[in-house]
């Protein structure tokens, strides 16, 4: 198989898994940089995330432009995606989604931190970008590159933004490691939520949060990859290099 065919597989399982695992519902997508090309990026025609098959793969500019659409619609917000491989070199794997628990942070001044271990992708900072705040009264979609740039701007060099009344972003340098981020950001919001109940939270330092993101590596999301993929029923390929 092909670095490309191999990634594009891998794209596949990565929407059936954010589905499967409540990341994203019908809405929500996740997308590539290309392998090849890094002026391009990859993602689904508009399409519930646990119905998409290899056929309905796209590939854009940066822009948001499609190369070839084969008369295909493509999501409307796909401008998140682009303006972010564009700000930041380094990410290879976007997520946007309406995940359930992470919606309260962006609409109540609580701020999301995390406070489980396995939460640390999500950094110790995750701002909040405000649609309304440089567009005022819109759909709150993103979808033209203009706000997409925006919310890029605000996201900055973070691991994860929350987007006020709409939902989330998160990168990351891998399929593997955005799913793993995504899936955890919102085990990090129902269990801050919980907490929050009993009391005082004490969350992990930035000295932790630094700690744990450089210890772990790829073997950390293979763990956790095998598994949903069985539970996604897809495929299971090991990462390159991965035992
Ligand atoms: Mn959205």
């Amino acid at each position: 198989m092909t670095l490309l065919a191999a990634a594009l597989e891998e794209l596949v399982t990565a929407n059936h898994i954010l589905a499967k695992e409540g990341v994203v519902d019908s809405f929500g997508h996740i997308s590539i940089r290309h392998p090849e090309n890094p002026g391009r990026y990859i993602m689904s025609r508009s399409r519930a995330p646990e119905c998409i098959e290899v056929s309905d793969l796209i590939e854009f500019s940066l822009e948001g432009k499609p190369v070839d659409a084969r008369g295909m619609d493509p999501y409307a917000e796909r401008h998140i995606h682009g303006a972010i491989y564009e700000a930041r070199p380094e990410v290879t794997a976007v997520v946007h989604n309406h995940s359930p628990n992470v919606i309260p942070y962006g609409v109540t001044g609580t701020s999301l931190r995390p406070l489980l271990h396995m939460c640390a992708g999500m950094g110790s900072h995750v701002p909040i970008w405000d649609s309304r705040t440089n567009f005022g009264d819109t759909t709150l979609l993103v979808s033209d590159m203009a706000m997409g740039r925006d919310l890029a701007i605000s996201l900055g060099s973070n691991r994860a933004a929350l987007m006020r009344g709409h939902g989330c972003v998160v990168i990351g340098q891998s399929v593997r490691e955005v799913v793993f981020s995504s899936i955890y950001l919102e085990v990090n919001a129902e269990l801050q939520f919980k907490a929050s109940m009993l009391g005082q939270i004490t969350f992990l330092s930035e000295g932790e949060v630094d700690a744990i993101l450089k210890r772990r590596g790829p073997y950390t999301f293979e763990r956790a990859w095998e598994r949903w993929c069985r539970r996604a029923e897809r495929p299971y390929e090991p990462a390159p290099g991965v035992k």
